[in-house]
């Protein structure tokens, strides 16, 4: 779960991190008392659940309380990358002297975590890390030993960071172990002209397999910034929106990842991602289907399956269902394969739907919903 930047720095001034006094709201009139109380000035920022703000238009300074509700008006409503803006928050400005990265992730691969920081953060911080991988200091941190105060000065030296960044460092490492994230991020966490460390913005992605340690997590469970993220979630199902235009239905995230690339080497964008999971009964098909197809970018729907524990037959009886309820209003390419394929792709071939084409491999699948997504 992703928090918006207003939570995460509530979770770090909790953990002694240093952050410039805000508040957030919905009105553009409050807005205007919230400058007055911080003191004139403010930076107005968007809160949505994605970076690159500040390029997107999503963080404007105001120089007093009458700038301030004209900026959040302006800001309000707005779309950024696909996000609806439906909060501002309001923070003190701050003096900037020198602008930091830093951050923490979980690097699964090798079972540990990656401390990533850069004296050059900011927000072309990506091409920094592009174009001068050097500026950016990658230093492993082994979750039982953590960061302590001497691998947060190797972490600050490495990185070329002010000695004054230490304590945050071991702060936010403090951030990550007790509100179990997986990811801290502060970008930019700025030294400022008096000679403070602030982390000026953050980002934070919380192990939803921690939600049962975590009674406060609940409220915010239900906050998808995309209303069909929204729908397939309280339908319990893993669906994730992309841009492009073949709607893709999977069982297993590993073979869901792979239909994603096998559709885009076929010269087409997978839409979406769904993962149904080991179970695809009727049901979960009827309710995955409704989602993709109510989706106006999606063009061709591709169900890609591999037949283990739930049988391909069980799966063909599940499409055939769910056709019954979700009628289908674009072409539907089929292909099952593994337990029980045979009779799963008769089920379907005498189901004989009009919009219903199978195909018995993946890259013929992929080729074939390309195609009618990209046709005409
Ligand atoms: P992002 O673009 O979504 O990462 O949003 P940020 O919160 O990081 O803001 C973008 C940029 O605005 C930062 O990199 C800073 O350069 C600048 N910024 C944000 N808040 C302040 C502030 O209080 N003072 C100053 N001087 N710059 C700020
Ligand atoms: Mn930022």
């Amino acid at each position: 779960m992703d928090l918006y930047e207003h939570q995460a720095r509530e979770l770090f001034a909790k953990h002694g991190i240093v952050v410039p006094r805000a508040e957030v709201t919905d009105s553009a009139k409050e807005a205007r008392e919230i400058a007055r109380r911080l003191g004139g000035p403010v930076v107005v920022k968007a809160q949505v659940r994605t970076g690159g703000r500040g390029k997107a238009g999503g963080v404007r300074f105001a120089a007093d309380p009458a700038a301030a509700e004209l900026t959040a008006r302006r800001i309000l409503g707005t779309d950024i990358k696909g996000h609806t803006v439906g909060t501002v928050m309001l923070a003190e400005p701050v003096d900037v002297e020198q602008e930091l990265y830093v951050s923490y992730v979980l690097d699964r691969a090798a079972g540990r975590f990656l401390a990533i920081a850069s004296a050059q953060g900011g927000m072309d911080i990506e091409e920094v890390a592009a174009r001068r991988p050097e500026a950016v200091a990658r230093v492993p941190v082994d979750p039982a030993e953590g960061v302590t105060s001497s691998k947060a000065a190797e972490i600050a030296e490495a990185a070329g960071l002010p000695a004054r960044t230490v304590d945050v460092l071991v702060r936010l490492w403090e951030v990550l172990v007790h509100e179990d994230a997986l990811l801290v991020e502060v970008n930019p966490l700025v030294r400022t002209a008096q000679g403070a460390v602030v982390a000026l913005d953050g980002k934070v992605t919380l192990d939803d397999n921690a939600r049962f340690r975590h009674s406060r997590w609940g409220d915010q469970d239900t906050a998808h910034d995309d209303p069909l993220e929204a729908a397939a979630a309280a339908r319990g199902l893993h669906y994730v929106r992309l841009d492009g235009e073949v709607g893709v239905i999977g069982n297993g995230a590993g073979l869901v990842m792979s239909t994603l690339d096998v559709v885009a080497r076929s010269g087409a964008r997978p839409a979406d991602f769904l993962d149904i999971g080991g179970g695809a009964s009727a049901r979960v098909m009827a309710d995955g289907l409704s989602v993709i197809l109510s989706d106006p970018a999606v063009r061709s729907v591709l169900v890609n399956v591999f037949g283990g524990i739930t049988a391909c037959d069980a799966v063909a009886d599940g499409i055939v269902r769910a056709l019954e309820a979700v009628p289908l209003t674009k072409p539907l390419v089929v292909r099952l394969d593994g337990n029980n394929a045979a009779r799963g792709r008769a089920i379907l071939a005498e189901y004989a739907h009009p919009l219903v084409r199978q195909a018995t491999t993946m890259d013929g699948a992929a080729r074939r919903a390309a195609e009618l997504a990209t046709a005409g």
